[in-house]
């Protein structure tokens, strides 16, 4: 078990010189403390637990100089192991195959005295020609014997589906039972051009606490496998393949924070994109990030996918209260970082994600910074209609105002891009995944400056 205020602090996130609870201190380490597994939790009540004031602890906004920080580092050990892909196995000592590379699958199949070539057939039945074998029956065209040893030394599946929900613009979310009860999310969007793309959760909520995101509320449960993530992807494919058309494009924009969770994610992110199986185009791989730079100058290194990072905001003040990660990792670095790691790289444009939120992040001075701050860094920006979620503290920008902050940034050079909200009215939406217990990550305080700008939202 992880409770958010540890996670937060080992991140630099926060730590205890910055928090100011209006708790006690002991009723505020327990109000951090997150039951696991969670489970039962019903959506709407527990909502209201938010808007207790008298429950919600703040931070100084002089925390984000807070020096000390840069002591906690990110603590990808202190979450179930799933390093080393061939040893993934569950309870009955099984290999879980979505979790293996083809290299990691061809030496298990050798392991087990079987060809090189029998590993590639399995692989493609897995992945390949609309088979996406559920179990050792749906293998066919395979030898017996060969047949026989995966069905006694391995499981197919690493996911559990639950349910699947329509919205009224043809978004799916579809649950996922995971074997300890918790419950995932995975968000099937179809577009016109052809284009379908699945939205993939990374962790089991999320330790980040974007102010603005739902599944940040949930505080961080445990980080997916490989397997359970690539299952997904193949899990979408097979439901709704028929009724939607291809899936085309990924992306790493569901639950959780994916550089938190890196191994696994690259992991997943490979065997997506393998030739002889899921084979997506790199460039239709997304991996989208709050801002982690290590792990993100080890993305650009180690994966030939895209890059997303969720941006939202112009100055370190703002960052800071609705991206608290931003008390780690600074604008400045951030900035500069992508600038070194993408100047050397051939046609790679990261994209920068921009949630509007009115009267926060929506100012023509904001685009106008905006303009200023990505000079020299090869990217797109898209800009986001905030989607809102009951409890929370933000309201939308207005589409004339998006408009007119998408012009500032079109004058100034940029290549913007502007997405309305989808699959709202299932909660399916960008940052509206996940169910909150009835204990949540803590509310930052708001800057004086955006206190009249939210009160029409409380
Ligand atoms: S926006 Fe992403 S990183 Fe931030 S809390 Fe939500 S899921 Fe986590």
């Amino acid at each position: 078990m992880v409770s958010v205020s540890t996670t937060m602090r080992r991140l630099g996130i926060i730590n205890s010189a910055v928090v100011t609870p209006t708790l006690s201190t002991a009723s505020f380490a327990r109000t951090l403390t997150l039951p696991s597994p969670l489970r039962n939790h019903c959506l709407t009540n527990s909502i209201s637990f938010l808007k207790s004031r008298s429950l919600v602890s703040s931070f100084s906004s002089s925390s984000s100089s807070s020096s000390s920080s840069a002591a906690y580092l990110p603590a990808l050990d202190d979450f179930p192991s799933t390093k080393g892909s061939v040893a993934v196995r569950d309870d009955n000592k099984k290999v879980i195959l979505k979790g293996m590379s083809y290299a990691s699958l061809q030496e298990w199949v050798e392991s087990h005295g079987f060809r090189p070539g029998q590993a590639m057939m399995l692989w493609k039945r897995l992945y390949k020609d609309n088979i996406w074998a559920q179990d050792a029956d749906q293998l066919e065209g395979l030898n017996k014997d060969f047949k026989r040893m995966i069905g006694e030394h391995a499981e197919f599946g690493a996911l559990s589906f639950k349910d699947v929900r329509s919205a009224s613009d043809g978004t799916r979310k579809i649950l996922f039972t995971l074997d300890d009860g918790l419950v995932i999310e995975t968000v099937v969007i179809p577009c016109d051009r052809g284009r379908t793309t699945v939205c993939v959760s990374s962790q089991v909520g999320c330790a980040m606490n974007c102010q603005f995101c739902y599944t940040g509320r949930m505080g961080l449960k445990r980080n997916l496998t490989a397997a359970e993530i690539v299952e997904q992807a193949v899990y979408a494919r097979r439901l709704l393949s028929e009724e939607v058309g291809s899936i085309t494009n990924v992306v790493f924009m569901g639950m959780g924070e994916p550089f938190h969770n890196i191994d696994n994610v690259i992991r997943a992110a490979n065997i997506m994109v393998d030739e002889n199986g899921l084979h997506f185009s790199p460039r239709k791989v997304t991996v989208s990030t709050s801002g982690l730079v290590p792990q993100l100058k080890r993305f650009l290194r180690e994966c030939n996918c895209a890059l997303a990072v969720s941006l939202n905001a112009t100055t370190d003040e703002v960052r800071n209260w609705i991206m608290p990660i931003n008390r780690k990792y600074k604008l400045s670095l951030l900035l500069e970082t992508l600038r070194e790691e993408l100047n050397s790289r051939h046609k790679y444009k990261v994209l920068f994600e921009y949630v509007m939120l009115a009267g926060v992040n929506d100012s023509m001075e904001d685009a106008r910074r905006l303009v200023e701050l990505v000079q020299g860094i090869p990217c797109k920006i898209n800009l986001i209609q905030f989607n809102p979620h009951s409890g929370s503290q933000f309201i939308q920008t207005d589409e004339d105002k998006m408009i007119k902050f998408r012009n500032v940034l079109a004058e100034g050079g940029c290549t913007v891009l502007m997405r309305f909200s989808r699959g709202n009215d299932q909660m399916a939406a960008c940052g509206q995944l996940g169910m909150l217990g009835a204990i949540q990550a803590p509310v930052m305080k708001v800057p004086e400056q955006f206190r009249t700008a939210l009160k029409a939202s409380v």
